[in-house]
């Protein structure tokens, strides 16, 4: 019998059979993108457009199977299988209207005009916390454009990822075309490897964190892959003393406590002027007693799930600890609900400051950490000091305000009186370490293309 230290190498077969099958499907992508490319327009928006009925017609299949795989409440994962397919649809409607243009001549012989192109053979690597909408919001431009995609979702909600892509398949869509490539959390890096150093991959497009997305970018480069990444974000929620409080106590529940606390856009800072700060504490501890039910997300009323895993829990519980050492003060929750579950408390801490851990990173949970100031200026400054600027919230009546400081806040997205951004048909995305590129919108479409410039010389 072997010695039990030979069976070592297993886990590096797995890595090579990893790199392999995304081998493969790059290969079988290659082929079945160039038949792709050549279908007419109106045809693969069709397609498109098949898919999208399709999903909505399993809404609530999707729904169920997506609230047992990842946890958020049923109303919410509905919510989110009419998101995924509006980007489906969008774009199939979008990639009708791709126009070139025409430019001045350098010569009286000459005609200069432009084309969009398919950018090819494209990639993906999605998250857990929007399992179908991070995807469609990839795979719907990929392919309306005239581009492959090949998916590699989180290893939390595979299944997801495979049922919303099944319907693709029945709507006419390539398998070749749009395989997607499952696995566990440790071989995400063997399949993100091939991905992102395959030459014939031209273009990689990543949500998750800023650390893995900073690690495929650098892979990206030996093959000077076009990128477009969704990375972390620290968004603040100013709320002005002008504002309308219950409207933005509304608006502190929809950004903060969504999919409890998991997504990138959520408020993760929230600085109140002085003169409202205990009016909005009130009602916001107020809205959170009375509308957030934690619980299992098939059962009616809950709004609250469990957070994803052990580790996301341990975090939270980290973070609020390191606030409640440094002086923060705790007005509700604080725990998670019993031992060895994923379950955590709605929380309320006042008294945050920006040495505590909890204002310097993305919290990932639902935890609304207030902090106080005292001008305008003093907002706009510590909101923006943070490298992670992909959404913001701005909460003022005052439409001079409004301007001034929507145009100062160094983020991709300002929400003005509102704590709802998303949308198929807007740029989504950030700045500074918070990403590159847009999805969503004309700009979601560009992603996948590239502009030819043809220069004709008549005779
Ligand atoms: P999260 O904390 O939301 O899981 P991550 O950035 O860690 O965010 O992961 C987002 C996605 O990236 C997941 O699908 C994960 O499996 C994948 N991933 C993580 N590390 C790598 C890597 N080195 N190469 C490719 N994919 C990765």
């Amino acid at each position: 019998m072997l010695p039990l230290e030979t069976i070592g190498p297993l886990p590096s077969c797995i890595h090579l059979f990893c790199c392999w099958v995304g081998h493969q499907a790059v290969t079988a992508a290659t082929k079945a993108q160039r038949d792709w490319a050549r279908v007419p327009v109106k045809e693969r928006a069709q397609k498109l457009k098949r898919w999208y009925h399709l999903i909505m017609d399993n809404e609530d299949y999707l729904a169920r199977l997506m609230t047992t795989e990842q946890g958020k409440p049923l109303a919410e994962a509905r919510g989110e299988v009419a998101y995924a397919a509006s980007f489906v649809d969008w774009f199939a409607e979008e990639a009708l209207r791709q126009y070139g243009d025409t430019h001045p001549p350098g010569a009286g012989n000459e005609r200069i005009y432009t084309i969009h192109q398919p950018v090819g053979v494209c990639a993906c690597i999605t998250p857990w916390n929007f399992p179908l909408a991070m995807l469609t919001r990839k795979a719907g431009p990929a392919l309306a454009a005239g581009c492959a995609m090949l998916a590699k979702p989180a290893a939390a909600t595979p299944l997801s990822a495979q049922a919303i892509s099944a319907l693709a398949y029945e709507a006419g869509i390539p398998e070749a075309l749009f395989p997607v490539l499952t696995c566990d959390h440790e071989h995400s890096s063997a399949i993100g490897e091939e991905l992102t150093t395959n030459p014939a991959v031209r273009k990689i497009s990543f949500t998750g964190s800023t650390h893995v997305g900073s690690i495929l970018m650098k892979q990206a480069a030996g093959t000077i892959k076009r990128t477009s990444m969704e990375l972390g974000g620290n968004a603040p929620f100013i709320v002005m003393d002008d504002a309308d409080i219950p409207a933005a106590v509304d608006g502190a529940i929809k950004s903060k406590f969504r999919n409890s606390g998991q997504t990138c856009i959520c408020a993760n800072r929230f600085f109140v002027q002085d003169a409202v700060h205990d009016r909005f504490v009130q009602l916001l501890h107020d809205a959170m007693r009375e509308q957030l039910k934690l619980g299992n997300g098939l059962e009616d009323g809950v709004t609250q799930g469990p957070l994803i895993d052990e580790s996301a829990v341990q975090k939270v519980e980290e973070l609020v600890q390191d606030a409640l050492d440094k002086g923060a003060t705790l007005v509700a929750g604080g725990r998670r609900v019993e031992p060895n579950a994923w379950f955590f408390e709605p929380t309320l801490l006042t008294d945050v400051s920006s040495e505590m851990k909890i204002a310097q990173g993305e919290i990932f949970g639902p935890v609304a950490a207030i902090q106080r100031f005292s001008t305008e200026e003093e907002a706009l400054q510590r909101a923006n000091s943070t490298e992670l600027g992909l959404a913001s919230y701005l909460f003022t009546k005052d439409i001079d305000r409004v301007y001034r400081m929507s145009e100062g806040l160094e983020f991709g997205m300002v929400g003005v009186n509102t704590g709802l951004i998303s949308n198929a048909g807007a740029p989504f995305g950030g700045v500074k370490q918070a990403g590159v590129g847009r999805e969503g919108g004309s700009h979601g479409l560009h992603e996948y293309t590239e502009v030819k410039y043809i220069n004709l010389k008549l005779g």
